[in-house]
């Protein structure tokens, strides 16, 4: 579904990513950790084109996003992103925060809009806050509405940065339980976490980030339960 093929990122003479090669397969969960600082937000917005990489190419169901004939939009419309911090629009409902994108940029009409936006917020369990806006919400509920919104474009991926790092302790199962039903349906993901757990018992392939480069990949028994390199091995001894 994704292809990422020697992508290169830099901020000024900060070579940030040096040669990311890597694929998503349809349906597959990949997880990506890595030390702070070592390029995964970098990359999840290289991917959606948030920064626009010097080098390599991302291919999305065989098209390059990055090729600059792409229609831009377009692709974009396929990959849904869920951030650390959740960037719900504050002046509008549950409802309308996940309707809005689907009649401006997608033109459905209202109606249907409406009947998406709220079987998406049911799959993320918030039926009852329909109507809620954002300062009514806990931060584990303005980030399932952020999820319900992003599916609500019905992307064929998803991208996920951290997306239960600014949340309390106590908030972030619910956030982790609605990723693992979506992952269970059948959707495409990709996920920066620190959530060993998580990626452990959900992701397909987990992807070890060090310095700009993927350093071990592989499944999660092997990446994090047996790594192979001692740049691993050392930062799973600071995070577990
Ligand atoms: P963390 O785990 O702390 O979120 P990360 O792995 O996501 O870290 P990035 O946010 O991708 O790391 O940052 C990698 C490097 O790129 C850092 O040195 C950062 O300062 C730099 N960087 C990221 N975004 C920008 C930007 N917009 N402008 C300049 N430098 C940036
Ligand atoms: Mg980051």
């Amino acid at each position: 579904l994704v292809e990422i093929k020697s992508l290169h990122k830099s901020f000024g003479s900060n070579h940030v990513l040096r040669g990311i090669d890597f694929t998503v397969e349809q349906g597959e969960v990949v997880c990506v950790i890595g030390p702070s600082g070592s390029g995964k937000s970098t990359l999840l917005r290289c991917v959606n084109l948030l920064e626009t990489p010097q080098e390599g190419q991302v291919i999305v169901r065989g098209e390059d996003i990055t090729h600059p004939d792409c229609h831009l939009d377009e692709a974009r419309q396929q990959i849904g992103m869920v951030f650390q911090q959740f960037n719900l629009f504050p002046h509008l409902s549950a409802l309308a925060n996940c309707t809005v994108a689907q009649r401006t940029v997608l033109k459905r009409p209202a109606e249907e809009a409406d009947r998406v936006a709220r079987a998406n917020l049911e799959r993320v369990g918030l039926s009852d806050k329909i109507e809620a806006y954002p300062a009514q919400l806990s931060g584990g509920q303005q980030q399932r509405v952020a999820i319900a919104r992003a599916l609500s474009m019905d992307p064929a991926l998803m991208l996920f940065d951290e997306p239960t790092s600014a949340l309390d302790p106590e908030l972030v199962g619910d956030v982790l339980t609605v990723m693992r039903k979506l992952a269970l349906d059948g959707m495409t993901m990709l996920v920066v976490t620190h959530e060993m757990a998580f990626a452990r018992e959900v992701a397909d392939r987990v992807v070890f980030m060090d310095g700009g480069v993927i350093v071990e990949q592989g499944p999660p028994a092997e990446v994090i339960g047996n790594p192979k390199e001692e740049r691993t091995r050392t930062f799973l001894r600071r995070v577990l």
